[in-house]
């Protein structure tokens, strides 16, 4: 739910790569292109969601996801909804009502992120202090 998505158009996304990640359980499985940095996200529902300090994000395009297994659902404002593993509970994907061509991608799922360089922080003045460094 982070701003910096808000009206985002797949033209908008950076430079793309196809990754694989999947959830804790192993039920879910997916591939998907995204953009090199991600944005590490302290806000409440973030925090809570990843049950840590803050969630880890990054865009890709929402017409090369590929999803294997179950998921659920639940819609964490008025503009997003959270998709996880229906059987472990991990955090997956979140998508923007007004970004219909985005999906960002928790990015602590991805197998082998070797292509990820770097974060953006938001809500930083949220992250408590043992998660800062
Ligand atoms: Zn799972
Ligand atoms: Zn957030």
């Amino acid at each position: 739910m982070r701003a910096p998505a808000r009206g985002l158009g797949v033209a908008a996304l950076g430079e793309l790569h196809l990754v694989h990640g999947g959830c804790a359980c192993g039920g879910v499985s997916y591939a998907c292109e995204v953009e090199r940095e991600t944005c590490n996200c302290s806000c409440d529902l973030c925090r809570r969601s990843a049950g840590s300090a803050f969630q880890s994000w990054v865009n890709g395009a929402r017409q090369s996801l590929v999803v294997r297994g179950r998921t659920s659902s639940w819609q964490s404002s008025a503009h997003a909804t959270r998709h996880g593993c229906a059987h472990c509970g991990s955090p997956l994907f979140l998508f923007e009502r007004d970004a219909p061509d985005v999906v960002e991608v928790c990015a602590g799922t991805i197998a082998a992120p070797d292509g990820i360089t770097g974060a953006r922080q938001a809500w930083i003045d949220k992250r408590p202090g043992w998660g800062r460094s």
